[in-house]
């Protein structure tokens, strides 16, 4: 009698063991189901990239024209795409969260956005000269820290002739009309060949792109992973000069060995706009069609199958009438045959690419 007590207490014990390790494999792997959705944004493969949107329109709208961050996702340091708006980008991108997986370095004397800004901005790279495109990087300059500036020669010559001239602003940079506060180290990027970029892991390959004045295309490379950002830039059939041929040419070769996780590019007026009045602009169409030329150049099309389409730049108007933001999401939608996966950038967002 005894021993079927014993016996008994002992399945008992055993079935509450099996039990126990039934329901911690079923924790375990929903814990692995979730984290898996969480980062398989991009298909299946964990995301490379953190990029936050500081300012999404091509301007009108001070306070959040085109800037971008982006970070190697397992490195705490930034790079920032243009300059449009720096401070109020930074301080709408934490009403976001946006920067929810980055560890701030509590340095006491300053906020948390002036600890963004002076710790964890590692370097500009600047597309152009265009005042919507580094205006924010002027007005912080005073409380900003010593970092350098990535840009074409000819680039960050407009910006110490234009801009850092003890006319328009005092002279930051290290370069132009002394005295020279070397605040910020000009470093001239020769096109088409790849520069390392300082205190990161990351590799930037400059293209010159068509503009009224030279603007640029960044190919930031970290490892195997590749993300892209354009400048404002005008669509080669307008333009004629083959500069954008010439990037989606070099890009689909990378293709071959390398996955593309992103690519921010402008789209500034809506279809309605003639090509006479586009000014070295895309519209949807335009956009559109040069997508289709690179597509047509990637020997495996699986390779940009998942790949996101940023869009930057749309031009704000205060003009009563139709939202171009919206016409410019129905005319892409209604364009989009080769089904790309277009994503309209919003000031505070945080991607995972
Ligand atoms: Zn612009
Ligand atoms: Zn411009």
């Amino acid at each position: 009698m005894l021993n079927i007590l014993q016996k008994n207490n002992l399945t008992r014990r055993i079935s509450a063991i099996q039990l126990l390790c039934l329901s911690w494999l079923v924790i375990f792997f929903s814990g692995q189901l979730q984290a898996d959705n969480v980062i398989s944004k991009t298909g299946t493969k964990k995301p490379a990239f953190e990029l936050v949107v500081l300012g999404d329109t091509g301007g009108i709208q001070d306070g959040n024209l085109s800037a971008f961050l982006l970070r190697d996702i397992n490195e705490q340091h930034y790079i920032s795409l243009d300059a449009g708006t720096l401070v109020n980008g930074i301080n709408i991108a934490q009403q976001h969260n946006a920067f929810a997986d980055l560890t701030v370095i509590q340095d006491p004397q300053w906020s948390t956005t002036g600890n963004i800004l002076r710790q964890h901005i590692k370097g500009y790279l600047i597309s152009h000269g265009h005042l919507d495109h580094v205006a924010g990087l002027l007005i912080s300059s005073p409380e900003d820290s010593a970092k350098p500036i990535y840009a074409l020669p000819s680039v960050n010559q407009t910006l110490i002739d234009t801009y850092f001239n003890w006319k328009a602003w005092a002279n930051f940079t290290n370069k132009g009309l002394p005295p020279r506060l070397n605040q910020y180290q000009l470093v001239d990027l020769v096109p088409k060949q790849s520069q390392t970029i300082t205190d990161t892991s990351l590799k930037v390959t400059a293209f010159s792109l068509s503009h009224p004045l030279e603007s640029t295309a960044f190919v930031i490379e970290k490892d195997q992973d590749l993300f892209v950002y354009l400048g404002d830039t005008g669509p080669d059939q307008v333009e004629k000069q083959g500069k954008l041929k010439a990037l989606w040419q070099y890009l689909a070769q990378q293709l071959q060995h390398k996955h593309l996780r992103g690519l921010v590019i402008e789209v500034s007026f809506t279809n309605q706009r003639p090509d006479n009045l586009l000014f070295g602009h895309l519209t949807p169409k335009w956009l559109i069609q040069e997508l289709t030329q690179f597509h047509t150049l990637i020997d495996d099309k699986s390779k940009i199958k998942d790949l996101q389409v940023i869009i930057s730049h749309i031009k704000y108007t205060m003009k009563n009438g139709p939202d171009p933001r919206e016409q410019i999401k129905q005319q892409l939608n209604q364009g989009n045959l080769l089904g790309f996966k277009f994503v309209l950038a919003t000031q505070g967002q945080r991607l995972h690419l």
